[in-house]
């Protein structure tokens, strides 16, 4: 009972009103001399209470209201609300107490927000970066996980924090490098492949020494090694494309140092053969410099508006002897008002005679094929279709790539690369090309190219 300041008081003045009692009882009873002593006592009661009250209230308010107010204050910080501040309405201790309060309250609130702050920006670091973040403590059970990790599984972080991390992530070569990391305190790395997404991602496990757990980083290395293979399958290509027309051109050289050349029909046969081969090896190498310098951004192109109708009829001249020759047809459809294009027009008619070749090479004697243009919204797109022996639905994505044909031996010794650099030339122009195409139905390419905007 007396550990309460309440009832501390109420004892001292207790004891303060019993003795004001008899003090006044005595000092009343000399003075009145023959009065009743019942009357001064009562009287000296009366005093007493009023003088007590009046005490009593002043020492409440300034001793148990603030203590009352601090409590609450203190309660509403252990709630979380930081920084609240109390009235300091006394200079005695209970007034020193207030003010200590207040000033740990407005330091508890520094100290709390510097540290949400830094929670805040280690949350939008975490979420927002493209790796992969996974931390689990000593029992491998995850204790964060962030954004990019829950896409890759597919998961929310709720779902997987609290876990035991391979309850949650079913991949067996993840869990083992993160065991090998708890088990030997030494950082670990790997490259797994997650299924079914085919996502090839490199792991580092790292162990964190005060927690006792370890910090799992995974990146998606995927397309890093696409481009590898595509780097590898670049080169087998290549060396596969020059192997041949090299071979050719070492065994005619060969016949003819063996005596073929003391004949003159042999020797021009041969020598014509090897122009032919050498031809071959200079186009390669002239596509390749051509694709390269267009990647790279080397090549310059001078965009002016032209007339596509023009560049159209050219091509078609150009390449007519050729498709005679095939016996393929080709037409082009008149194009009233068609707007002016924008671009290099020796490029275009590079992408048009690529196009217009594969179309003669690929279509039997006999077909047909017609080149249009019109106007597609800010573009002017232009369409070589023909008649010839089309593309397989399976080759179709691909034959834009690299060296890619569809089949080898029907391909009439192209290079593979004509489409490639076709894609790159009006790709770099702002415009798109694509193929539809029925097998044994013929073939139509399209593409676009921006439309002269000047008036
Ligand atoms: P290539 O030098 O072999 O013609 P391209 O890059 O120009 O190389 O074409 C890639 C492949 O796409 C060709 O080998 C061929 O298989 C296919 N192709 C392209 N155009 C046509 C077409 N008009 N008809 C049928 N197949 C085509």
């Amino acid at each position: 009972m007396f550990r309460s300041i309440r009832w501390r008081i109420a004892t001292i003045f207790v004891v303060i009103v019993v003795a004001c009692i008899i003090g006044l009882s005595i000092y009343l009873a000399r003075y009145l001399e023959n009065s009743n002593l019942d009357i001064i006592v009562i009287l000296a009661s009366l005093v007493a209470a009023v003088i007590t009250i009046a005490t009593a209230l002043l020492v409440s308010r300034t001793t148990t209201v603030p203590l009352k107010k601090l409590t609450s204050s203190f309660r509403d910080m252990a709630e979380g609300q930081f920084g609240q501040q109390v009235e300091v309405i006394s200079k005695d201790e209970v007034g020193e107490l207030t003010t200590a309060f207040n000033l740990m309250a407005v330091k508890t609130k520094e100290v709390v927000t510097l540290l949400t702050t830094e929670r805040d920006l280690m949350k939008e670091i975490l979420s927002n970066m493209g790796d992969s973040i996974f931390v689990v403590d000593a029992d491998s059970i995850v204790v964060v996980i962030n954004t990019a990790a829950e896409k890759l599984l597919g998961l929310s972080g709720k779902d997987v924090e609290g876990w035991k991390f391979d309850q949650r992530v079913h991949n067996r070569e993840l869990s083992d490098i993160l065991q090998r990391c708890q088990q030997t305190r030494a950082q670990q790395a790997g490259s797994v492949v997650i299924d079914p997404q085919n996502v090839f991602l490199g792991v580092i496990a790292t162990p964190l020494e005060d927690r006792g757990g370890c910090l799992l980083l995974l990146q998606d290395l995927t397309q890093m090694q696409r481009l590898q293979a595509m780097r590898r399958d670049f080169v087998s290509n290549i060396s596969h494309e020059l192997r041949t027309p090299l071979a050719s051109i070492k065994a005619l050289a060969e016949t003819l140092m063996g005596g073929a050349v003391n004949k003159p029909e042999v020797a021009t046969d041969f020598l014509g053969k090897l122009n032919t081969e050498v031809d071959k090896v200079t186009q390669i190498v002239a596509e390749l410099s051509e694709l390269s310098s267009i990647e790279s951004g080397e090549a310059t192109l001078e965009k002016k508006p032209f007339d596509m109708a023009q560049t159209i009829d050219a091509t078609i001249k150009r390449l007519n002897t050729q498709a005679d020759r095939a016996k393929v047809r080709i037409t082009a459809n008149k194009h009233p008002g068609l707007p002016q294009a924008l671009g290099d027009s020796e490029k275009i008619e590079q992408v048009l005679i690529n196009l217009l070749h594969n179309s003669i090479k690929f279509t039997p004697p006999d077909g047909s094929i017609k080149i249009s243009a019109r106007k597609s919204g800010k573009y002017v797109e232009v369409t070589v279709a023909d008649t010839g022996k089309g593309i397989p639905t399976d080759d179709l994505p691909r034959i834009f790539e690299r060296f890619y044909k569809v089949d080898r031996a029907r391909s009439s010794g192209g290079t593979g690369l004509g489409l490639a650099v076709a894609k790159h030339i009006v790709e770099a122009h702002g415009g798109k090309i694509w193929a539809v195409s029925t097998e044994d139905q013929g073939s139509t390419f399209h593409f676009t190219i921006p439309q002269n905007q000047k008036i």
